[in-house]
């Protein structure tokens, strides 16, 4: 630059760079090796307050309370030393300044996200003396990739969900059960399954009317619910016919879990319109055996035991391992 024939002409250049550089929509930060501010164009200024004669020769801690120093100045010497870009994306760390949102377009995002560069300055000797640190304002990207993630989220929820039970639907159970074999495979530690089917539905929708039969079905859900662990899957399998995988149970204790919940169905009163509806549960329980093969002959297993309960009169519970 020295040796260009038109020095005023130049001087006229570097004057635009810089009128440039100070309006670009861009946080422009040099420090030196000591980590402090050399250059603080006017959006630095204008997003934190802090005016570019105020920043000079302070450090970046200095001028922000709760700015993670140690963190920073390791990405700083990486810089320094490796002589190679560093970036910071705002899924990493959603701000390095903590401003207020530039456009406030949904009013959702409470700061500014930030995707931040360092860049090795070097002098003409070829030694880096500065970094130059450049700031993004990423908060409409940041903003419109959470909503996707939310929704896309609830449509997923929605996807394993049955509608009318609320519990998980056939699919996504079934997929859940599928898993919880393939464990028990690798584990050999058992898990049960709960099969059930209300006995004589068709009564309660000829009777009192499919609405009816429909409140029965919510009801029966939320007592299933509210009966299961965490760990627990309760699903809507059919359409009166419902499962609950039992995570790391044996049958045994499957067994106990089905009669409480057998009972509790018995002592239920089912108010719609008027009537009170009572009905009963069959229910056949198996525990994972490596002689099933897959889920679904741990399924076919489990739904023998409760049509052997349906045929031995409904209303109870069998085993499938007290068949044989
Ligand atoms: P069993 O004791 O042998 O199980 O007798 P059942 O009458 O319950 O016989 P089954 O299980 O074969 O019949 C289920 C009936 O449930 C058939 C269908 O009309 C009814 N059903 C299935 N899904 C729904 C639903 O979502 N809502 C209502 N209201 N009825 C349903
Ligand atoms: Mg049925
Ligand atoms: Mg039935």
């Amino acid at each position: 630059m020295m040796n260009h024939p038109n020095t005023a002409l130049n001087m006229e250049e570097l004057h635009w760079q810089l009128g440039l550089l100070q309006n670009l929509d861009v946080g422009l930060i040099v420090l030196d090796a000591d980590y402090r501010v050399h250059l603080w164009n006017s959006f630095m200024a204008n997003h934190s307050g802090i005016r570019d004669a105020a920043a000079q020769g302070k450090r970046l801690d200095e001028l922000f309370k709760g700015f993670p120093a140690r963190w920073f100045q390791r990405k700083l010497e990486s810089v320094f030393l490796l002589r190679s870009q560093a970036f910071i994306t705002w899924e990493e760390r959603p701000y390095l300044f903590k401003f207020k949102p530039y456009h406030p377009i949904t009013g959702l995002a409470e700061f500014m996200y930030q995707n931040v560069t360092l860049i090795p300055l070097t002098s003409p000797s070829g030694t880096v003396t500065h970094v130059g640190i450049m700031v993004y304002d990423m908060t409409s990207a940041a903003m419109s990739q959470k909503g996707l993630h939310q929704a896309n989220e609830a449509l997923a929820r929605l996807s394993r969900t049955d509608r009318l039970s609320g519990l998980a639907n056939r699919g996504h159970w079934e997929s859940c059960l599928e898993q919880e074999f393939e464990r028990f495979i690798r584990t050999q530690r058992p898990s049960s399954l709960v099969m059930m089917d209300v006995d004589h539905f068709k009564r309660i929708n000829d009777t009192y009317g499919h609405q009816a039969g429909d409140e029965v079905i919510k009801a029966l859900s939320a007592m299933l619910m509210s009966h299961a662990r965490t760990t627990d899957l309760p699903g809507r399998y059919g359409g009166e016919e419902f499962g609950v995988l039992l995570v790391d149970t044996t049958s045994q204790n499957a067994l106990n879990f089905a009669e409480r919940l057998r009972k509790a169905v018995e002592a239920m009163i089912v108010r719609h319109n008027g009537n009170t509806i009572q009905f009963t549960v069959s229910i056949g329980v198996e525990e994972t055996r490596n002689e099933h093969q897959s889920h679904e002959g741990w399924m076919r297993a489990t739904d023998s035991a409760l049509y052997h309960s349906k045929e031995s009169g409904r209303n109870r519970t069998t085993l499938a391992e007290d068949l044989e």
